[in-house]
C-alpha cells in the first residue's frame, strides 16, 4: 500500500557510501517476480521446508524492521499497514497449503508460495471492495519479500547491464551482485539493508558510488526512471525532487569535486606528522581496476586487495592463469609501493557460487575464509601458486584472513611451501623473501598475539570483523547498527595489546578495517605507533591531511587518555572535546 502519492518526499537512512546522485531510478527487484514451477526430490522434502521456515522468519524479521522504521520515520499509524503484512506471514492457512505442497506435490519452496499467493491475489482482484484490492497489494509485497529472500540468497546471478546512467533501489544485494553493474552507469544506490561496514557498502565507497541504506523504500510508489537523489554524505533520498532541490544538491556535488581537487595537491607528499613521525597510508581494493585510483589518491601501496571478489560473478573458479594475471598486473602497475594480497576471504556476506557456502548457517562464523581454504588445499595451492609467481615482482605481500589459531597459521605455511615447491618443480620463479602476515580479526588471535607474531612477518589489524566478534554484533545488520561500535574500549584495548606484541617482536601492523579512515580513529591509531593505516583509495587524501597536521607527541597523548576511559560514548566525547575545534577548522572535518 503507497504511503504517499508520487509527490516529493524525503527519506533517511544510513549514509553507507559518501557523494552525491541524482538520477532516475532502476528498481533491481520489481514487484511482480514470475517463479517457474519447479520440483523437488523426495528425499529434499525435510531440507526444503527448513528453508522455506527459514526465508518465513527472515522475512518477518526484516517486515519488523521496516515496521519500527516508519514508526520512527513517518508515524506510528502508518507502521501499522506492516501488521497485515505479519499476519500474512502468519496465516495458517496460507502455510498449511504452501507446506503440503511441498510435501505432497514436490513443489520447490519458491514455487509454492508463489503458487498459493498467487491464487489468492487472483481471488481478490476478482472480489469488490477496496479492502480486498489493498489485502492483493500487501499480498504480493509479502509475497516478493519471501521469494526474493528465496531465490537471491541462492544466486548470485542479477547481471545488470544499465544502458544509461541510473540510481539503483535494491532491497538488499551483495557485494558480487553490486560488482555486476557497469560502473560507469552506477549513479548511487538506495538500500533497504545493510551497514557500513557490510561489504556492499565497502565495495561501493571504494568505487565512489554514493550510497544510502536502511530505507523502507519499497513500502513508496516507485516507478522506474524516476527522479531520485542520493545524498551518502547525510544518508538523506529524496524522491520526485524539485527544481530547487536538484539546484541545492548540485551545488553540493560540485563542492564534493572541488573539495577533492583541492587535496591533490597532496598526493606527492608523504604522510608525516608535523614532528616527524611517518605513516604508510595505503588502499584497501577490491577490484584489479582500482590500480587507477590507488595511484590517482597517492596511496603508498595496496594494504589490502581482497581477492574474493575475483570469485564473485562466476560459477567456476579463477584459474591459476587468470588469477596470476591479476595479481601481476597489480603487483607490476604499482611497483615498487607494496601490495598485499589476502586471500580468498569468502563466507559472510561475500558469497562465492563456485564453494556452496550460501546453505551454511551462521555463515560469518561458519565454514569460511581460510577455514574454506585449508579444507581445499588443492584449490589453496592454485591461490598461492598464482600469488607466489606474481611475487617475482618483489613487492607482494602474502595475507591470511581470519586467522583464529596457531594451527590454522601453520597449516597454511605449509601448504604455501608446498605450492613453492610445486612451483620449483615447473622452474617458475618467485620471491624468496616474500613476507607473510596475518589478519587480526578474530578475538582469538589477540589472545594468542604472542605466539603468532613468532611466525608471521606482519599483522594486519581486522577491525571491522574484531569488533563484530568482540561485541557479538553482526556487521551487516542495519538494525543493531548502533551497537556496533569500533570505538568501544573493549576493541581499542585488543588493538593495544596486538601493537605491544608486535613492537616486541619488531614486526610492523597495519589496521585495514573502516576504523582507519575516522579522523579521531587514526589519531587513536597513529598514537599508539601504527605503522599503516590502510583503506578506501578516496578517503587517503583527507587522512594524509589529518597526519600531516596532528604532532605525533599529541596522538601518543591522546591514545594514553582513551585507553583509560570505560565506554564508547566516553571515548567518543574526549576526542571530540580535544580534537574536533581544530580540525573543523583546518578543513578536516565537517562542522556536526
Ligand atoms: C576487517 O574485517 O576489518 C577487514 C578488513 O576485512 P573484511 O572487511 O574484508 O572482512
Ligand atoms: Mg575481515
Amino acid at each position: 500500500m503507497p504511503l504517499t502519492s508520487p509527490s516529493r518526499m524525503v527519506l533517511r537512512g544510513i549514509p553507507v557510501s559518501p557523494g552525491i546522485a541524482i538520477g532516475p531510478a532502476y528498481i533491481v527487484h520489481p514487484e511482480h517476480r514470475e517463479v517457474l514451477k519447479q520440483l523437488i526430490a523426495p528425499e529434499k522434502v525435510e531440507s526444503e521446508s527448513i528453508r522455506l521456515r527459514r526465508a518465513l522468519d527472515r522475512a518477518q524479521k526484516e517486515i519488523e524492521g521496516i515496521k519500527n522504521r516508519v514508526s520512527s520515520d513517518i508515524g506510528e499509524h502508518e507502521s501499522r499497514i506492516f501488521d497485515s503484512h505479519i499476519l500474512i506471514l502468519r496465516d495458517r492457512e496460507i502455510l498449511d497449503t504452501v507446506f503440503r505442497d511441498v510435501r505432497e506435490n514436490l513443489y520447490s519452496a519458491e514455487y509454492a508460495f508463489y503458487r498459493q499467493i498467487n491464487l489468492l491475489a487472483e481471488r481478490f482482484d476478482a472480489a469488490a471492495g477496496g479492502f480486498l484490492k489493498d489485502h492483493m497489494i500487501d499480498l504480493r509485497d509479502v509475497g516478493t519479500r519471501v521469494i526474493d529472500i528465496l531465490t537471491l540468497s541462492e544466486s548470485t546471478q542479477i547481471a545488470v547491464e544499465l544502458e544509461e546512467p541510473r540510481v539503483i533501489l535494491a532491497r538488499s544485494l551483495t557485494p558480487s551482485e553490486l560488482s555486476q553493474f557497469n560502473r560507469r552507469n552506477t549513479l548511487g544506490l538506495c538500500m533497504e539493508t545493510g551497514s557500513k561496514t557490510s561489504h556492499m557498502a565497502i565495495l561501493a565507497r571504494s568505487l565512489e558510488i554514493p550510497a544510502v541504506s536502511g530505507l523502507s523504500w519499497r513500502e513508496i510508489q516507485i516507478d522506474p526512471g524516476q527522479t531520485l537523489i542520493v545524498d551518502g554524505n547525510d544518508g538523506v533520498v529524496v524522491l520526485n525532487p524539485t527544481l530547487r532541490d536538484i539546484k541545492e544538491y548540485g551545488m553540493k556535488r560540485a563542492a564534493h569535486f572541488a573539495e577533492e581537487d583541492s587535496l591533490a595537491n597532496l598526493r606527492d607528499l608523504d604522510a608525516v606528522t608535523r614532528d616527524g613521525k611517518y605513516v604508510a597510508l595505503e588502499a584497501n581494493i577490491e577490484l584489479p581496476v582500482e590500480v587507477e585510483s590507488v595511484s590517482r589518491y597517492g596511496a603508498a601501496g595496496v594494504g589490502l586487495y581482497r581477492s574474493e571478489f575475483l570469485f564473485f560473478t562466476r560459477d567456476d573458479m579463477p584459474t591459476e592463469e587468470e588469477q596470476y594475471e591479476a595479481y601481476h598486473y597489480l603487483a607490476s602497475s604499482l611497483n615498487p609501493h607494496p601490495v598485499t594480497i589476502r586471500t580468498l576471504d569468502a563466507g559472510g556476506d561475500k558469497l562465492v557460487s563456485s564453494f556452496k557456502i550460501a546453505g551454511d548457517d551462521n555463515s560469518y562464523m561458519g565454514w569460511r575464509s581460510i577455514r574454506v581454504c585449508l579444507s581445499n588445499p588443492d584449490i589453496f595451492k592454485i591461490q598461492l601458486r598464482a600469488i607466489l609467481r606474481a611475487s617475482a615482482a618483489g613487492n607482494v605481500r602474502l595475507m591470511f584472513p581470519m586467522i583464529s589459531n596457531l594451527q590454522e597459521l601453520r597449516e597454511a605455511k605449509k601448504i604455501t611451501e608446498e605450492a613453492r615447491e610445486e612451483l620449483r618443480e615447473r622452474g617458475e620463479s618467485f620471491d624468496p623473501n616474500l613476507q607473510i602476515g596475518c589478519m587480526i580479526e578474530v578475538p582469538s588471535a589477540v589472545l594468542l598475539a604472542d605466539e603468532l607474531a613468532r611466525e608471521v612477518d606482519f599483522f594486519s589489524l581486522g577491525t571491522n570483523d574484531l569488533t563484530q566478534f568482540t561485541l557479538a554484533v553482526d556487521r551487516a545488520n542495519e538494525r543493531i547498527a548502533d551497537l556496533y561500535q569500533p570505538h568501544s574500549p573493549a576493541v581499542l584495548r585488543q588493538i593495544q595489546t596486538v601493537m605491544n606484541v608486535a613492537r616486541n617482536h619488531g614486526i610492523p601492523v597495519c589496521v585495514c578495517g573502516e576504523m582507519a579512515s575516522d579522523p579521531y580513529m587514526a589519531i587513536v591509531f597513529i598514537g599508539m605507533g601504527m605503522d599503516e593505516l590502510s583503506m578506501s583509495p578516496s578517503k587517503l587524501p583527507e587522512m594524509k591531511q589529518l597526519t600531516r597536521f596532528i604532532s605525533y607527541e599529541d596522538a601518543r597523548e591522546c591514545a594514553r587518555e582513551v585507553l583509560k576511559l570505560t565506554s564508547a560514548g566516553e571515548i567518543d566525547r574526549w576526542l571530540k572535546n580535544r580534537f574536533q575545534e581544530q580540525l573543523v577548522k583546518a578543513g578536516i572535518l565537517k562542522k556536526g
